[in-house]
């Protein structure tokens, strides 16, 4: 077997914040009919996909209107650095997927 393809990705603040295989860009992105604001779907049971998320999740959920009126909770992960929203969970346990936040994380290089 091949060795798996881990990506790491820095907050824009330079900070570490997630290792993931496979990498981001080979991940569905949300439907943006229902959710407009950019991000990337990342299934949590499926054993091809494992990620190392190095950010405080927020206690309290916020609310965030869809593209179909419903109010969807938003647990959302931020930079232990500088509190920058990168990732979230739509529920408090159990999740199926958690979203990137597309524009917070840039690609680090690994040698
Ligand atoms: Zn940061």
């Amino acid at each position: 077997m091949n060795q798996p393809d881990v990506a790491a990705y820095r907050c824009r603040c330079a900070q570490f914040v997630l290792a993931i295989t496979p990498p981001l860009s080979n991940l569905p992105r949300r439907n943006a009919s229902i959710q407009s604001v950019p991000s990337i779907v990342v299934p949590r049971n499926d054993a091809q996909c494992q990620l190392i998320i190095k950010a405080d999740r927020d206690r309290q959920s916020t609310n965030l209107s869809r593209k179909d009126g419903k109010d969807e909770p938003w647990f959302i992960y931020r930079c232990p650095r500088c509190n920058l929203a990168v990732a979230y969970d739509t529920s408090d346990k159990d999740v199926a997927y958690t979203y990137i936040l597309e524009s917070a994380l840039l690609k680090m290089d690994i040698h």
